[in-house]
């Protein structure tokens, strides 16, 4: 069976085909330049995975499932969150978007103890234009004070799970994929798939 992941970002594919990739065939988008990007016009993670579950789906068949995810910043107020993708403007580079995370800790002083944060995502399933599950998962940790390591992408080299002092960047690509909101919220997905096969 295949599972269509909405996304053309191949570490998020990759993410998934480790959890999944014995039960399913996994693959993105990268092979459909035909389906332009979807607007996340929507205010919350599991919106925007829904509008995108469902755009991918009404143009391809089988199951597709959605990721949207960022980062939550508790002494920025959740910044910047569903705005994670264009936190310094939409084609900035993720060093461009770290460098702006670490300046807005910087403006209010931000000391080791006060930069809790979090990695969040939800994944929305859908068929055929039609949503038939979405699936949260959390990962706690903390903003480092300068970026650190090569793996991963995005925020990964300033956020620092909790149990390590490593960035997600530094830890090995296995240790992410096990513990990331991804990983999270795939298993969930995962768990549930027999269930959702049922009703395909
Ligand atoms: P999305 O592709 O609209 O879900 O955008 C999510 C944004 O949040 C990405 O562009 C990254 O900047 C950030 N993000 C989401 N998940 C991760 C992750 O696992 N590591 C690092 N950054 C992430």
């Amino acid at each position: 069976m295949q599972l269509i992941v909405a996304t053309r970002n191949t570490h998020k594919t990759r993410e998934i085909e480790q959890i999944l990739g014995s039960k399913l065939t996994v693959r993105d988008l990268t092979e459909h330049p035909e389906i332009s990007e979807i607007m996340e016009s929507g205010t919350s993670f599991e919106e925007n995975a829904k509008l995108k579950a469902i755009a991918v789906s009404e143009r391809l068949p089988g199951l597709v499932v959605a990721d949207d995810s960022g980062l939550e910043v508790d002494p920025l107020g959740g910044a910047p969150g569903v705005h994670s993708a264009r936190y310094a403007g939409a084609d900035a580079s993720p060093g461009k978007k770290i460098a702006r995370l670490l300046d807005e800790l910087a403006k209010i002083d931000a000391k080791s103890d006060q930069r809790r944060a979090r990695f969040r995502c939800v994944l929305a399933v859908a068929r055929g234009g039609r949503v038939l599950a979405a699936f949260e998962g959390v990962v706690e940790g903390k903003i480092a004070e300068r970026p650190r390591g090569s793996h991963g992408f995005g925020y990964d080299p300033i956020f620092i799970p909790d149990g390590f002092e490593q960035t997600f960047a530094e830890l090995p690509e296995e240790v992410k994929s096990n513990i990331s909101h991804r990983a999270k919220a795939i298993r969930k997905f995962q768990a549930d798939l027999p269930k959702l096969r049922g009703e395909l």
